[in-house]
């Protein structure tokens, strides 16, 4: 738990957030300023700033949080077509210094991103 970052206050329930699915480990809620008509992040509850700063420790955790958006894709109707994205440092549009997945679709997704 980081006091100042924002997604772990929303993991402690202190901030608000429309939450889709939760467990031991991951948190998945909607995006504030979705991007596609299905935007969602999931996160690990643990405090991890951003992919540099994995350990070996959060394997299985990474693994859960890509069964987790598995599992989502099909629960929001986008398994036909969905992206999955981190964006890891400033150079990429990090804004949150707590790592995060984009599970985007619900619209056509260009390839290469921006
Ligand atoms: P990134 O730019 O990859 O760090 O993504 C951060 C994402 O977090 C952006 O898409 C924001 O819209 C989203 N975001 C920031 N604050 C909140 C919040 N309180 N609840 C939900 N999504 C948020």
């Amino acid at each position: 738990m980081d006091g100042e970052c924002i997604f772990c206050k929303i993991v402690d329930k202190e901030g608000p957030a429309d939450i889709v699915y939760e467990d031991e480990s991951v948190l998945a809620f909607k995006d504030i300023n979705p991007k596609a008509p299905v935007h969602i992040l999931v996160i690990p509850k643990k405090h991890i700033g951003s992919l540099l700063d994995l350990e070996e420790a959060d394997e299985e955790v990474i693994g859960r949080i890509y069964l987790v958006c598995k599992r989502l894709a099909g629960e929001m109707g986008i398994d036909k077509g969905f992206r999955v994205v981190v964006n890891c440092g400033p150079g990429a549009g990090q804004s949150v210094h707590h790592l995060h997945f984009h599970l985007l679709g619900g619209r056509p997704l260009r390839w290469p991103p921006g």
